[in-house]
């Protein structure tokens, strides 16, 4: 298959209903992709299952229709691409690329400082997290938004874990191993995945995948400066007033909120075709 020129996607993870920073993000990839004449894809990311349900699954599915943000193709849930996520792992651990680390999560700092590395999987019996060897210094990528971004890799991002001790794959493989599935070509998230950005290509090399092009946005925070989230409580987003909703999330990404367009279908129109990425506050919004 000819590798479309643009494809975008919108990845929620249904730990449940969407909230209005959800939205905005779901928004800010449509526009671009469509404003591109893109594809645009949904990807269900259920790879914790304790944490996530089938209900939220379905309940983002009729959110999304009921704001118009129709996608292309058929939905890829990550629950059904394991064996690949196995796959990338057995390939990485294979080249060396890997290790087991069996430190405690609670102990062990955020940028781990490569305690185990080494560990070599016969060495080791206690259950263990598998962690990419990340060897090189520094890495570097052009946002769409924010310009040039530069990470030092041992202060700023250290070895992370790919799988988790209790076995479960880690979201930074599984994004990037779907991300090369379905061929995307641009990635518009929120800006609280930066850093996840430079792990996900630093995996990419390694994988030999084609690295998209990655685009942030500020995210939308509640009165007291935290990311709206299911842990900060954030109400789910009212379908019952997909007009207003879809304003105010226009308005969040800096772009005219279509005061007169009289449905979804004429305010998604006249949003593709206005969309301009430079209208995007660089700052977070606060909801
Ligand atoms: N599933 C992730 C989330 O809901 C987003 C993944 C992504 O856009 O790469 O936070
Ligand atoms: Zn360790």
């Amino acid at each position: 298959m000819a590798r479309e020129s643009y494809v975008g996607r919108f990845a929620p993870s249904p730990t449940g209903p969407l909230h209005f920073g959800s939205l905005v993000t779901a928004l800010a990839s449509y526009l671009d992709a469509r404003h591109n004449q893109g594809v645009w894809l949904l990807r269900i990311e259920d790879l914790d299952p304790p944490r996530e349900s089938r209900r939220a699954s379905k309940e983002i599915i009729t959110q999304l229709h009921s704001f118009g943000l129709c996608w292309d193709q058929e939905v890829i849930y990550q629950s059904s691409r394991i064996d690949s996520y196995h796959d990338h792992l057995k390939y990485l651990s294979e080249k060396g690329a890997t290790y087991p680390c069996t430190c405690s999560r609670k102990k062990t700092p955020p940028i781990y400082p490569g305690l185990c590395r080494h560990n070599t999987f016969d060495s080791v019996f206690n259950p263990y997290s598998i962690r990419l060897h990340v060897d090189e210094l520094q890495i570097e990528f052009r946002d769409l938004f924010y310009g040039i971004k530069s990470y030092d890799s041992r202060t700023e991002i250290g070895d992370f874990i790919i799988r988790r001790k209790d076995g479960l794959i880690a979201y930074q493989l599984a994004v990037i191993a779907d991300d090369a599935f379905q061929g995307i070509t641009h990635i518009i998230r929120g800006s609280d995945l930066l850093d996840s950005t430079a792990k996900q290509i630093l995996l990419a090399k390694q994988l030999s995948l084609v690295i998209p092009s990655y685009g942030h946005i500020p995210v939308v925070v509640n009165n007291q400066g935290k990311k709206l989230s299911k842990q900060t409580h954030a109400s789910p987003i009212d379908n019952s007033s997909p007009l207003t909703m879809l304003r105010l999330a226009l308005k969040a990404l800096g772009q005219d909120p279509q005061i007169l367009a009289k449905n979804t279908k004429k305010l998604l129109t006249n949003a593709v075709n206005n969309w301009e990425r430079s209208l995007v506050p660089m700052k977070n919004y606060i909801y």
